[in-house]
């Protein structure tokens, strides 16, 4: 890992066959200072499980303690989902606080695990994300720690001059990208603003109105289109976005004759639908996405390749286990690889397709785990069966250290005895 102006970069290969297209972009972690706290885990430098497995006696995680001392393991990892396992309708899930709480050291073995978040969520800058998530599961979670949708699009800002960034409330998109270093950055209110017919049926806000820019169209080229987070208007922003692909070359206010002279586009994430407050999932990027290339499709006869981050990709996963990696040097002086990452999430078609497909290309064990508290609901049949599932992200925990307790116990991996195969189902 190389670092440029105090940024630490990270190649991003096998995004998908489209991405690959791009060449795999290069992606970047979090600044060094966006870092603001250490962990608050103490170091440990030597590894807890398995040093002490010899002695099961000593083994903190083979000896329930009723008031035990926390010490940090280096021999697993969690990595959690965030809609759905630990937040619902932006409320914590009753489970959530208790299981946050339990991976930090209040559990029967008296230890601590190192952790990262992973979501396909976004529309905020990372910073302000974990703000809202350290006040909400009552924790402090580090922007070193957390990876977003739209996270590893941040090295896409050395590629591409001016961009439109679609999503999000208001600005706050714009904001994201900008601090990601693109250093023009269009929205659709900004073209809405200077041809008020662009979208007939969409008339900005007085603040809208206020925060969007004049452009000059006729010397205006887009160079890519970024879709950072969930469209608030899905006719008036697939109008723009439209618009800009039939462009010759990006340059608004031209129409191509052969289409397929447009700019590229970006998705932050392709989930079809997602967990909230409603009974039911609602409809995600990922139902953006497929509208979108059906309209282009027949308005032009051509097909629309569009370029997808987020799980299930596998390059988000690469990423996320260099994050990790940092993580654990950053935070707990750990300087070897996990044996397990447990990932917990509740979509099979991303967070249990993507730690699968991930776990096939890794000497460490990436192990699924499915809960019932989001998009994924009791008795459904998921198209990708996890190793396991249990009803709550607190069950998951407590599943994951068990299994662990299990490993040192005998001295050996568990193997598959434990999956849980009345579950599993052919793709
Ligand atoms: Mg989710």
């Amino acid at each position: 890992m190389a670092t440029t102006s105090g940024t630490q970069r990270a190649q991003l290969g096998n995004l998908d066959n489209r991405a690959d297209l791009f060449g795999g972009p290069n992606l970047t972690v979090p600044p060094k200072h966006f870092m603001a706290s250490p962990s608050h885990i103490p170091k440990l430098s030597e590894k807890v499980f398995h040093e002490q497995s010899s002695s099961t006696e000593s083994s903190p995680i083979n000896t329930p303690m009723h008031h035990p001392p926390s010490v940090t393991t280096d021999d697993f990892a969690l990595a959690f989902d965030i809609d759905g396992v630990l937040m619902k309708g932006g409320q914590p899930i009753p489970e959530a606080v208790e299981a946050m709480k339990y991976i930090n050291g209040e559990n029967p073995y008296g230890v601590k695990v190192p952790y990262i978040f992973l979501t396909n969520g976004g529309g905020k800058t990372e910073k302000e994300r974990c703000l809202d998530l350290s006040r909400q599961l009552e924790l402090d979670v580090d922007p070193g720690q957390f990876i977003c949708g739209h996270t590893p699009m941040r090295e896409m800002a050395e590629r591409y001059g001016t961009v439109l960034v679609v999503g999000g409330e208001g600005e706050k998109c714009r904001v994201v990208a900008e601090g990601y270093g693109f250093k023009d950055v269009i929205t659709p209110g900004d073209i809405i603003k200077t041809r008020h017919d662009t979208t007939p049926f969409r008339t900005l806000t007085d603040e809208e109105h206020d925060n969007s820019r004049l452009l000059d169209l006729d010397n205006t080229r887009i160079e890519a289109i970024f879709v950072f987070a969930d469209s608030r208007d899905w006719a008036g922003d697939q109008q723009i976005i439209l618009d800009c692909l039939m462009t010759k070359d990006g340059w608004l206010n031209t129409r191509s004759q052969i289409f397929t002279e447009g700019p590229p586009v970006f998705f932050s994430h392709t989930d079809v639908v997602w967990s909230t407050s409603h009974d039911y999932s609602r409809l995600g990027m990922g139902a953006l996405r497929a509208s979108l290339e059906a309209v282009y499709s027949a308005i032009t006869g051509k097909d629309l390749n569009t370029i997808a981050f987020g799980k299930p990709q596998i390059g988000t996963y690469q990423f996320a286990t260099r994050l990790l990696k940092q993580w654990r040097k950053d935070s707990c002086d750990i300087d070897r690889s996990p044996s397990t990452v447990y990932f917990i999430g509740d979509t099979p078609e991303s967070d249990i397709r993507g730690t699968n497909e991930f776990n096939d290309t890794t000497d460490n064990d990436w192990y699924s785990i499915l809960v019932k508290t989001g998009v994924y609901q009791d008795g459904d049949k998921p198209r990708f069966p996890p190793r396991k599932t249990v009803d709550t992200v607190l069950d998951a925990v407590k599943f994951a250290f068990e299994r662990e307790h299990k490993k040192t116990a005998k001295g050996e991996i568990v193997s598959e005895l434990d999956y849980d195969t009345s579950e599993q189902v052919s793709n």
